[in-house]
């Protein structure tokens, strides 16, 4: 996981969804975020890739997409198990969030730097007074 440009598998946690992520750079920390459907979702941690990084190789007819608040930012789940494998990033759009318990041979304990994002307070969310 420490490799750089190496390749690894995701998965939920019946496989019938499997994707390969291409890493380009060593994964330094993972992010938390205390949103609604993160919070949701037992608290899982994630990290944020380049969209084009995420291949799905099996299982496109178990994927559900669950929108909800601004509709523009899909939660992927598996439709057989229900895991929640990734998301599309509303802070940037351009990046899939990922589920680091989806990611094959992921030790939580590897990584000490962990970074609690805002979610709940989401600066998308903030209206903006002139
Ligand atoms: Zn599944």
């Amino acid at each position: 996981m420490n490799n750089t440009n190496s390749k690894v598998n995701v998965f939920c946690h019946c496989k019938s969804i499997q994707m390969e992520l291409s890493l380009s750079k060593k994964i330094d920390y993972i992010i938390i975020c205390n949103c609604s459907i993160c919070s949701k979702t037992k608290g899982s941690g994630m990290i944020c890739v380049p969209i084009e990084d995420l291949i799905i190789t099996k299982g496109k007819e178990s994927i559900t997409e669950y929108l909800f608040n601004s509709m523009g930012h899909p939660h992927i789940f598996c439709i057989i198990c229900g895991t929640h494998t990734h998301h599309r990033s509303r802070s940037s759009p351009e990046k899939f969030c990922i589920n680091i318990a989806c990611i094959e041979g992921f030790n939580f304990n590897d990584y000490k730097k962990i970074v609690n994002f805002d979610g709940i307070n989401h600066p998308k969310d903030k209206i903006i007074l002139e």
